[in-house]
Formats: C-alpha cells, sequence, structure tokens
C-alpha cells in the first residue's frame, strides 16, 4: 500500500492501537470500508456459497471477514515499518483508512537499496499470509466448511493485496521498487521519479481504454473492474504527482 514521505496525518477518529511498537491509527474511513465489506461478505457473498448457512453462523463468518481484513492490512504495513527501521528509517506510524492502509515514513530512505527492501517488505508480507491462510484451509478446510470459507477470503484478500500493491504505479509499493530500481540505474533519484510517474500515467490510461473497450464488446463486469483500477492508478499518479 502506498507509503508516504511525511505527510499530514487524518486524524484517527477511530482510536489507536499499538503493535509491534508501531502506533497503528484507525481513521473513520477504515470503519465504513470494514462496515461495507462486513456486508459484502454477510449479505451477499457468504450467503451464496453457503446457502444452508444459519445468520447467525453468517454473521460470525462476516465478523471473523472484518477481522481478516484488519490483521491482513495491518501485517503488511508493519512489514514496511519494520524493514524501514532496519534501514535507520522511523515510522511516524501507520493509518488505516477507506483505500487499506498508508505508512508514514519520518524521511525518504538514503539509497535505492533501502528504497527498495522497504517497498518490497508488504507485498512479502501479503504473500506469505495469504500461504498463512492456504495452508490450513488445504489441510483442515473440509472439516469446517465455514471456517474454510473464512480462510479462503484470507487467502485470496491477501494474495490480492500483494498483487495490486504490486503495479508498477507510484506511490504503490510496485512504483516505489520501479523507481528504486531506475535509482540504483541512473543514480538520479529525481530523474527516476519523473521516470516512474510517466509509467503510472501511462498504465493508468491503458487501463481505462482496456475497461472501456471490454465493456462495449459484452465483458462488462471485466471491463467494469480493469476501469476502476485504471481510474484508482490515475488517482494515485496525480496525488503523488
Ligand atoms: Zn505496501
Amino acid at each position: 500500500m502506498p507509503l508516504t514521505a511525511p505527510l499530514q496525518t487524518p486524524r484517527a477518529m477511530g482510536g489507536s492501537v499499538r503493535v509491534a511498537g508501531i502506533r497503528v491509527r484507525i481513521s473513520a474511513g477504515w470503519w465504513l470500508a470494514a462496515a461495507l465489506l462486513g456486508w459484502m461478505l454477510g449479505a451477499r457473498l457468504f450467503p451464496e456459497v453457503y446457502p444452508d448457512a444459519a445468520s447467525g453462523t453468517l454473521i460470525g463468518m462476516a465478523l471473523a471477514g472484518i477481522v481478516v481484513l484488519f490483521c491482513s492490512v495491518v501485517v503488511h504495513e508493519i512489514a514496511h515499518a519494520r524493514t524501514g527501521r532496519r534501514y535507520g528509517v522511523e515510522t511516524v506510524g501507520v493509518t488505516l483508512n477507506l483505500l487499506g492502509g498508508v505508512t508514514e515514513m519520518r524521511a525518504v530512505p538514503r539509497d535505492p537499496s533501502a528504497d527498495f527492501a522497504i517497498a518490497a517488505a508488504g507485498p512479502v508480507a501479503s504473500f506469505a499470509l495469504a500461504l498463512g491462510f492456504a495452508l490450513p484451509l488445504h489441510l483442515w478446510g473440509g472439516a469446517s466448511p465455514h471456517l474454510g470459507g473464512v480462510l479462503a477470503f484470507g487467502a485470496v484478500l491477501n494474495a490480492l493485496l500483494a498483487m495490486l500493491n504490486l503495479l508498477p504505479v507510484f506511490p504503490l509499493d510496485g512504483g516505489r521498487m520501479l523507481r528504486a530500481a531506475l535509482w540504483r540505474r541512473s543514480g538520479d533519484h529525481a530523474a527516476a521519479t519523473r521516470a516512474t510517474a510517466k509509467v503510472a500515467r501511462v498504465l493508468g490510461v491503458m487501463a481505462i481504454g482496456v475497461g472501456v473497450l471490454a465493456s462495449t464488446v459484452g465483458q462488462r463486469g471485466w471491463g467494469l473492474s480493469v476501469l476502476l483500477v485504471g481510474l484508482y492508478l490515475r488517482l494515485l499518479a496525480r496525488s503523488s504527482a
């Protein structure tokens, strides 16, 4: 998820907790995202997959899904923060918001290797967590289908978190990794930042084009998803310009 240099931290209207020595603030937007996810899981996804489940079971599964989302985003962000600390870049804190989470660093890493490692730590943690959910699902998922449903959600969510964040679009982790690689090659941080921003703009426009094209040839669901990703990328590119 986006890593930022010092910025104005939104007020933590939803409280804060300390995890592994890092302050995690919860903004009001995160509670909105959690409520939306809870509704999506409890009223849409799980009833379709488990039509015979009692409503109490579905509510329990949806609440477990919200806990899984919280843990998944926190683990991803804490991985950034702890890796930053290892490279001498302290973290102001982690903020959970509507779009996931942001780790706010006190400074820009001094060299491209540190920049790359701090950015890569998040997706690596998310992939590890996806495996952490997939393994018990594979071993014991059959014994309790409802628990299996929550584990499957955790595995898919974390795989998606890792893959979305690996898109080479600044300030997503993939964009930072790309910038670090260009920075190492050219030795010019500013030029690497400009080149990365250009890649982000082009990819955003391409995704919007592919999304519109797919929608017009009858692939509406798929096309709309790509279109939304494209708009999200454009928004991110603009906000970090
Ligand atoms: Zn990240």
